[in-house]
């Protein structure tokens, strides 16, 4: 589970191939003659802790650190007013996608720091809000982040079926994590994979995902998923003038391999230019997208324009939402932000995200610019 050597000045112990803990070497050498090594990684002060795929600074949210999971959309719960609770354990990507609409991985231009959330914590507050809920909840493993690069991904599926409200537990991922084994291990654990694969070409997979991309690999773990007990769900996005050309290949390649026992094979998604993602030139009309899509329809005799309805999805209470856009706070600045310019403050057990260049510690005045879907911005006054 550890792994350890050395970069520069700087001893390395990396945790569950994620958890990167630094020392200068000579530092370590210093408490090596008093404490032992796994004493010195837990409580040593005089540390960093990183993010071994983003190389960024990483958090680890636990219940002891008071640091609620509602708030923010990076990490925690969120609850969008309906019986799918979106679960989001890690943040950080293995890929570069040049239409990430969160700007992750390595590449990122915007991205300060990456956020871990302890299992149990989650676990415990998730319950919370499935109760709320009642009967039929889907647990929605997703985020700014490769869920499979959470290193307690199988302890946290595995907690989330034994929650008695949670009916479905579906996860989307880039699928170059994934093996044979994990797949064997996680059929009882995973109802449906959302995986995304936006080409089955080697150069416009290269140019599209930003790094050497496991292509062969990739299509091989969709095929072991399509046969086993998990759901399989394909998930392109469509970047005009890109891979235009893939996605009836794609199509092709979904309706192969068996994709979409239960739900619909595919998911196609239209490339959106989203604040703080990487723009692209090519915007597609909704218009001629699902035109195109309904003629595949068609000619594929496939289900491709789709609704919340195919995947069971309705409308329930929201959990409450104490905090409201025109609200005026002040607070404590309790953790460094997602993104540069960006605090952590916390509110009426809720977190919220504060535009401020104030160091964590100092406090804060601010307005609430949003409160939607339970997630919270605000700006310094
Ligand atoms: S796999 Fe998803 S999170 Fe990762 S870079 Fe690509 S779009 Fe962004």
């Amino acid at each position: 589970m550890i792994q350890e050597y050395d970069i520069g000045d700087e001893k390395v112990f990396l945790i569950r191939r994620v958890i990167e803990v630094r020392f200068r070497r000579e530092t370590y050498l210093e408490l090596l003659k008093k404490y032992s090594k796994e004493e010195i990684i837990q409580f040593a002060e005089d540390k960093r802790v990183l993010h071994h795929a983003t190389k960024r600074n990483l958090h680890y949210i636990t219940k002891e650190s008071h640091i609620p999971l509602f708030g923010h959309a990076a990490f925690g719960l969120i609850d969008r007013g309906t019986n799918l609770i979106q679960i989001r354990p890690i943040t950080g990507c293995n890929l570069n996608c040049i239409f990430c609409s969160v700007d992750e991985g390595k590449v990122s231009k915007t991205k300060k720091n990456d956020f871990i959330v302890d299992p149990d914590y989650l676990l415990g507050e998730y319950e919370k809000i499935a109760g709320f809920k009642g009967d039929g909840v889907e647990a929605h493993i997703d985020g700014q982040a490769e869920p499979f690069l959470y290193p307690f991904i199988e302890d946290l599926l595995k907690g989330l079926r034994k929650i008695k409200e949670t009916e479905t537990i579906s996860i989307q991922t880039n699928g170059t994590l994934l093996n044979e084994s994990m797949i064997d291990r996680l059929e009882n654990s995973i109802d449906r994979i959302n995986l995304s694969i936006s080409a089955l070409d080697r150069e416009t997979a290269d140019r599209i995902y930003g790094v050497r991309y496991p292509l062969e690999k990739v299509m091989e773990m969709a095929e072991y998923i399509a046969q086993s007990k998990i759901d399989l769900l394909i998930a392109p996005v469509w970047l005009p003038g890109i891979n235009d050309g893939e996605m009836e290949r794609i199509i092709k390649f979904a309706l192969e391999i068996g994709a979409g026992k239960k739900w619909p094979p595919l998911g196609i998604q239209k490339y959106i230019p989203y604040r703080g993602g990487r723009k692209l030139r090519g915007v597609m009309s909704f218009r001629s997208f699902y035109q195109r899509l309904r003629e595949w329809e068609d000619e594929y005799d496939v289900k491709l324009v789709l609704s919340p309805k195919d995947f069971g999805i309705e409308k329930r209470e929201r959990y409450p939402s104490p905090i409201r856009r025109g609200e005026v706070f002040s607070a404590r600045i309790v953790l460094d932000g997602r993104s540069y310019g960006e605090r952590i403050a916390v509110v009426r057990n809720r977190v919220v995200t504060v535009l401020t260049d104030r160091n964590p510690g100092s406090r804060v005045k601010f307005l609430v610019t949003r409160a939607k879907d339970g997630i919270y911005l605000g700006e310094e006054l």
